[in-house]
């Protein structure tokens, strides 16, 4: 999975040198056509990004003049210069992008403010090594929730606070045992995943060796920088992908931005050769969403998968925690299998039950398994010419948790982020619909010949919407 921070600035140049924040160290105006590059790559390859944002300078009504803690001006905040059209159209484009582009919490001004003095950072004193008051934190929270409403981005229109999280400068409390620490606060605001470079606060013991933990109820997972520091302009992650030590990429805006519009091309065709380098990496698989990468996550440390030379699959979930369960941080399984020319997975079943969702990348096929039980499962799956009718074929960024044949009916259950097309194989087609008035279909195609149906689905949440919908034949 790949993080994108420091998203959400109107102006790219350090003010560090005068006590104020470093910003993405790339000194020129920020604008809507700076979110295309990572939204592009995602759509060619069916990845929704978790980008991290700050929201200081998009506060149209100088509201932050009562956060005096988020900026280094304080109780004088003043916005004005930042405030024009072109922040609208940055919202309204992330909030319709929301398919290939997560919305996570970064922070306001990234750094903590006392009478113009900065600290860094904005959720944790890593200075002097000591928490900032629990109150601080919720006051920057609800700061940054009336930004969002500026947007419209609340809950009186349906939208979520964010699920992701990356604290500022790395610097998170991590304080699983006691009372208060920094997800113990964002977890009450609905933060479910966070990752951070757990280095940079080893003081506090975090679990650098396990690679990831729970602190209250948020599943933090440990990063590190392979050579693409967060002010180099179009810069890749360096070091070889078996270098990697950890599963998250951090990336920050100014590694997707190109110091010209003609150059931007070919960077983003670096990028997506980048990921297509992981996808075809036996070992590796990309995420498609934040909720998927962190439960593979999961399973990839609890669950043993056995392959049998029969094509049997066993895969024994009986380790994984309660405490997973209990914080809902569960989701599908990913199955990579090797597939040679016109080779696809023609059967595939899990105690019996039919899987419901798949697709082929890279010479592989990706089954995604739905969530699953302390239990030992059996997993049958069979290579053919065909793909199995009555799935999903997931190019996009969905999460498929299951099916349901009801009288020859088809119903999925999903979670879909903005607005994005998903591809059903079946025989034949009378009609659609959504069983949840907040997921619309607003297209529909169906190919007698390849027995697909096309149907492009709007999730008005921008943080994602489950529901069902239905497939009368
Ligand atoms: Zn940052």
């Amino acid at each position: 999975m790949t993080a994108i921070d420091d998203l959400g600035w109107m102006n790219g140049g350090s003010l560090a040198e005068t006590g104020g924040p470093w910003r993405i160290g790339f000194k020129r105006k920020m604008e809507t056509s700076d979110y295309h590059p990572f939204i592009e790559v995602g759509k060619e390859l069916g990845i929704r990004f978790q980008g991290l944002f700050v929201l200081a300078e998009m506060d149209r009504l100088n509201i932050l003049k009562n956060y005096p803690t988020a900026t280094q001006a304080g109780r004088n905040w003043d916005n004005s210069e930042n405030i024009s059209p072109e922040q609208i159209k940055i919202m309204n484009f992330v909030r319709d992008s929301s398919a290939y582009l997560e919305f996570g919490l970064h922070g306001i001004g990234h750094e903590h403010w006392e009478n113009g003095k900065r600290t860094r950072a904005e959720w944790y004193d890593m200075e002097n090594d000591k928490p900032w008051d629990e109150s601080d934190l919720h006051k920057h929270v609800e700061g940054y929730k009336e930004i969002l409403s500026q947007y419209g981005l609340d809950k009186t229109n349906g939208h979520s606070f964010p699920e992701s999280f990356v604290p500022c400068g790395w610097a998170l409390y991590w304080n699983p045992e006691g009372e208060y620490s920094t997800t113990s606060v964002l977890q009450q605001y609905g933060i479910k995943f966070a990752n951070t470079w757990f280095e940079k606060v080893e003081e506090l013991n975090p679990p650098i060796k396990f690679g990831g933990g729970i602190d209250h109820g948020v599943l933090v997972l440990n990063r590190y920088n392979y050579g693409n520091d967060w002010y180099m302009v179009g810069k890749l992650p360096e070091r070889p992908l078996k270098e990697f030590k950890t599963n998250v990429i951090e990336t920050h805006w100014s590694n997707w931005l190109a110091t010209d519009d003609f150059l931007q091309e070919s960077l983003n065709r670096k990028w997506i050769d980048f990921f297509k380098n992981i996808q075809a990496s036996p070992t590796h698989y990309y995420a498609k969403n934040t909720e998927q990468f962190y439960s593979q996550w999961l399973y990839k440390k609890y669950t043993k998968v056995t392959r049998k030379k029969s094509g049997e699959i066993i895969i024994d979930n009986r380790k994984m925690p309660d405490e997973i369960y209990e914080n809902s941080l569960l989701g599908l399984l990913t199955l990579k299998t090797k597939l040679e020319k016109d080779e696809h997975i023609s059967y595939a079943e899990i105690d019996g039950k039919q899987i419901p969702s798949y697709y082929e990348d890279s010479g592989f096929g990706f089954l995604f398994i739905p969530k699953l039980e302390k239990k030992k499962y059996s997993v049958k799956i069979k290579i053919g010419k065909q793909i199995p009718e009555n799935i999903v074929i997931n190019n996009g960024t969905s999460n498929i948790y299951s099916i349901e044949k009801v009288n020859n009916n088809l119903i999925f259950e999903l979670r879909t982020y903005g607005t994005q097309e998903i591809e059903i194989k079946t025989k034949n087609f009378k009609k659609i619909s959504s069983l949840n008035k907040n997921i619309r279909v607003v297209k529909k195609r169906f190919d007698t010949e390849s027995r697909s149906l096309f149907v492009t689905l709007t999730a008005n949440d921008f943080q994602g919407e489950t529901g069902k919908i239905k497939i009368y034949r």
